[in-house]
C-alpha cells in the first residue's frame, strides 16, 4: 500500500484560556488519508468538522498532536513551506465561496498561480482553460456579485485546481447551494476524484456524504466511525504519491516567487480597489496632492523671480547708484545736487563713471507724425552704465558733449513709431520742441530683457545739447554713478555719503540708493515666503501621510476576509506585505501626479497672470519622490498589520 498522504495522530484542537473558559472542539482525532481518496467527514453542526479541516489546510494549527504531511512533522514547517502547501499541494473550496471581491473571475482564479510565480501568459491560458472546463467561458471577466451562487463556487473550484490542487478540501461546498448547483458542484468533485485527486468533502449531509468512497463521521470532536475501518481502500492509488510531494515541498517552498508578476499583480489591484473607492481615495489624498502642489509651485515661483532678479541685475548693472536730492518735506526745502556735486564725486577713486541725467517727456515731430517722448540728456557713458548697446549707427561721442551737438540716440520705439520703416533711420531729423535732433544711433530693445516696455521709447542726446537747446541751466534729476568694484558697491556708497556730507553742510538731503540693494532685499522677502510655503507644504505632506495610513488600517480592516483569502490560496507574508505597501505607494504616486498636474496648471495660470514661473525637473522629481517616500513610510505600519494577520482569523473575520 503506498505512503499516506496525511496522517493525523491524536490531533486536538482547544479554544478560548486566559479569561474565556476554554473548549476542547477536537479531542483526539487520528486518521490517515492516501492518494487518490475521495473521503467526507460528516457530523452534526459544530461537532468540529471545520476545525478539523483547517488544521488539515494548515490555515490553523492544532493545540496538540502531530500531524504529518507527506512524511513530514508539520509543526516543523515555517511560515513560508506551510504557504507552499496551501498554494501547492491544497485547494480550498469554502461553504461561502470566499472570491476577492474586487477581482474577476479570471482574476480570482490566477491568484494561486501569482503567489506560484507562474508566468502571466501560462497564467492565463489555464485559467481561461478551466473556467471553460468549469462551464464559465463567457463569465471570465464578470465579478463575484455577478455571478450566482453555483457559479461562484465553480470559480472557487477552478481557483483551487489553479496550481493543481493535489488535495481538495472542501468544506459544506453544496452548503448555500440550491439542488441543482448542489448536484452539479458534486458531480465536479466526483469527476475530479475520478481523475486522481485526493478530495475530503466535509458536510453535515449524509446524503452528500454518500458520494464519497470513504465515510468519517465525528460527533463532539471524536472520530466515530471510519468506513475505511471496515474496507480498507484500494492498493494502487492513481495520482500524485507522498514521495513526489515531499520532494517537490523539500525543493519548491525555498525557492522564491517570480518577482516582478507579484509586483504587477500587486499594482493591479491596488488600482483597482483605488478606484473602486475612488471618492474615498481622492479625499484622502488631498493633503498630498497639496503638499506635492506647493512645493513645486513655490520652487517654480521662487526659481522664476531668481531668473528675473538675475536678469534684472544683467540688465542694469549690479555696480550702479543712483543719486537724487530728497523731495521737500514740513519745514525743509527739497535737496540739490549740482553739477558740482558730480564733478567732485567723479573724482573719487571707488567710482568708475558718473553720469547726470535731466529729461522729460516732449512733444516729437518728424512730418506729420507727433507724439510724446521721454527725452533725456545724459552723457557717453550711458551704454556701459545702463548696460544698453547701440544695435545701428554710433552713441554721440565726447565731442558732441562738448559741443552740444544736436545728435539723438533714439530708442527702437520711437524709430517704430516716428519714421517710415523703409527708409535708413540715421540722418534723419526728428523736431523735438521745434529744435532738430539728428539721428545718429538706435538702442537695443531693453523691453524684452527687462520687461520695461517703457524704456524702448527713449530719446538721448548729450546733456549739455539738453540744458543749452532744451530744458536751460538746472540740475540733474538725478545722477548714476557705476562704482568701480560691483563687489564693494556698499563702500563705494558710504565713500559718497561721507563726501556729500561735508559739501551739503553735514544735511543729509539726498537719496543715494543701489539697484543691488533693492533687489536683494526683493529677493529676501521672496526668500522668507518661500520657506513659509514650504512649511505648509511640509504639513500638507504630514497630512497626507496621516491620510494614507487611515485610509490603509481602514482597507487592512475592510479586506480582512480578503489577506484570509490570499493566504489560503497560498500567499506568503511578504507577498501580503507587498500587496498593502505597493497600495499604500500606489496612492501616494496617484496624489504625488495629481499633485503635479495641479502645480503645472497653476503654474501656467501665473504665467498668465504675468507672474515669472520656471519649472525645474528636480523640484518636481524631488517632490514626487516625497510624496512616494510619505506612502511607504505611512503605509508601512498598516502593510505589516495585515501580513501578520492569522488565516483562519482573518477567514473568519465578518
Ligand atoms: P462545524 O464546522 O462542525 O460546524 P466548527 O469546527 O466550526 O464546527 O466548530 C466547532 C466548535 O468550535 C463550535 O462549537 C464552535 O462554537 C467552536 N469554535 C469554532 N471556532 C472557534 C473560535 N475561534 N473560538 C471559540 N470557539 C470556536
Ligand atoms: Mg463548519
Amino acid at each position: 500500500m503506498s505512503a499516506p498522504l496525511i496522517e493525523l495522530s491524536d490531533i486536538r484542537k482547544s479554544y478560548g484560556g486566559v479569561d474565556t473558559p476554554t473548549v476542547e472542539v477536537l479531542r483526539g482525532v487520528s486518521l490517515s488519508i492516501h492518494p487518490g481518496e475521495f473521503v467526507a467527514i460528516v457530523g452534526a453542526s459544530g461537532s468540529g468538522k471545520s476545525t478539523l479541516m483547517n488544521i488539515l489546510g494548515c490555515l490553523d494549527r492544532p493545540t496538540s498532536g502531530h500531524y504529518r504531511f507527506a512524511g513530514k512533522d508539520v509543526a516543523e514547517l515555517d511560515s513560508d513551506e506551510l504557504a507552499w502547501l496551501r498554494r501547492e499541494a491544497f485547494g480550498f473550496v469554502f461553504q461561502g465561496y470566499h472570491l476577492i471581491p474586487a477581482g474577476s473571475a479570471q482574476e480570482n482564479v490566477e491568484m494561486p498561480a501569482i503567489y506560484a510565480g507562474i508566468p502571466a501568459a501560462e497564467r492565463h491560458t489555464r485559467a481561461t482553460a478551466l473556467l471553460a472546463r468549469l462551464g464559465l467561458a463567457g463569465r471570465t471577466g464578470n465579478r463575484p456579485h455577478q455571478l450566482s451562487g453555483g457559479q461562484q463556487q465553480r470559480v472557487s473550484i477552478a481557483r483551487a485546481l489553479m496550481n493543481g490542487g493535489h488535495i481538495i478540501l472542501a468544506d459544506e461546498p453544496t452548503g448555500a447551494l440550491d439542488s441543482h448547483s448542489g448536484a452539479e458542484v458534486m458531480a465536479l468533485l466526483d469527476e475530479l476524484a475520478s481523475q486522481g485527486h485526493v478530495i475530503i468533502l466535509i458536510t453535515h449531509d449524509r446524503e452528500v456524504a454518500a458520494r464519497a468512497h470513504r465515510v468519517i463521521e465525528i460527533r463532539d470532536g471524536l472520530m466515530l466511525s471510519d468506513s475505511a475501518d471496515a474496507q480498507p481502500p484500494a492498493e494502487n492509488h492513481p495520482g500524485l504519491q507522498a514521495h513526489d510531494l515531499r520532494q517537490r515541498l523539500d525543493r519548491g517552498a525555498t525557492l522564491r516567487g517570480a518577482w516582478k508578476g507579484e509586483l504587477l499583480e500587486s499594482l493591479q489591484a491596488a488600482w483597482r480597489v483605488m478606484w473602486i473607492n475612488r471618492f474615498r481615495t481622492a479625499l484622502t489624498l488631498l493633503g498630498i496632492v497639496i503638499g506635492v502642489a506647493s512645493v513645486v509651485v513655490m520652487l517654480a515661483v521662487g526659481e522664476g523671480s531668481k531668473r528675473q532678479v538675475m536678469a534684472q541685475m544683467a540688465a542694469f548693472g549690479s555696480n550702479i547708484l543712483y543719486l537724487n536730492g530728497a523731495p521737500r518735506t514740513l519745514g525743509q526745502p527739497a535737496g540739490r545736487i549740482t553739477l558740482d556735486d558730480v564733478a567732485a564725486i567723479g573724482d573719487l577713486p571707488q567710482v568708475k563713471h558718473i553720469m547726470p541725467i535731466t529729461g522729460e517727456k516732449m512733444m516729437v515731430r518728424h512730418g506729420n507724425n507727433s507724439q510724446q517722448f521721454f527725452v533725456a540728456g545724459n552723457n557717453v557713458w550711458f551704454p556701459e552704465i545702463f548696460n544698453w548697446p547701440v544695435v545701428e549707427g554710433a552713441f554721440f561721442t565726447e565731442a558732441d558733449e562738448a559741443s552740444g551737438a544736436a545728435v539723438a540716440v533714439i530708442g527702437p520705439k520711437v524709430r517704430e513709431k516716428m519714421l517710415d520703416p523703409q527708409r535708413d533711420p540715421l540722418g534723419q531729423y526728428l523736431l523735438i520742441g521745434n529744435v532738430p535732433f539728428q539721428v545718429i544711433g538706435i538702442l537695443a530693445s531693453k523691453g524684452s530683457s527687462s520687461g520695461d516696455q517703457d524704456s524702448d521709447g527713449r530719446i538721448s542726446i548729450p546733456y549739455s545739447s539738453a540744458a543749452m537747446r532744451l530744458f536751460g541751466n538746472r540740475d540733474p534729476d538725478y545722477v548714476t554713478i557705476a562704482a568701480v568694484d560691483s563687489s564693494r558697491v556698499n563702500e563705494t556708497e558710504q565713500a559718497i555719503d561721507h563726501l556729500l556730507r561735508q559739501r551739503h553742510q553735514g544735511k543729509h538731503d539726498y537719496e543715494l540708493t543701489n539697484d543691488a540693494a533693492l533687489i536683494q532685499a526683493e529677493a529676501r522677502t521672496q526668500n522668507s515666503l518661500s520657506l513659509m510655503l514650504g512649511a505648509i507644504a511640509a504639513i500638507s505632506l504630514l497630512v497626507g501621510g496621516i491620510g494614507v495610513m487611515n485610509i490603509m488600517l481602514m482597507t487592512v480592516r475592510e479586506r480582512t476576509r480578503e489577506i484570509g483569502i490570499r493566504m489560503a490560496t497560498g500567499a506568503r507574508q511578504r507577498d501580503i506585505l507587498r500587496q498593502f505597501l505597493s497600495e499604500a505607494v500606489m496612492l501616494s504616486m496617484v496624489g504625488g501626479v495629481t499633485g503635479i498636474v495641479l502645480a503645472l496648471s497653476v503654474g501656467a495660470g501665473l504665467m498668465l497672470a504675468g507672474i515669472p514661473v520656471a519649472f525645474a525637473l528636480p523640484s518636481i522629481l524631488g517632490a514626487f519622490a516625497c510624496a512616494v517616500a510619505t506612502g511607504v513610510l505611512f503605509g508601512f505600519m498598516p502593510a505589516r498589520k495585515a501580513a501578520r494577520l492569522d488565516p483562519v482569523k482573518a477567514l473568519t473575520s465578518e
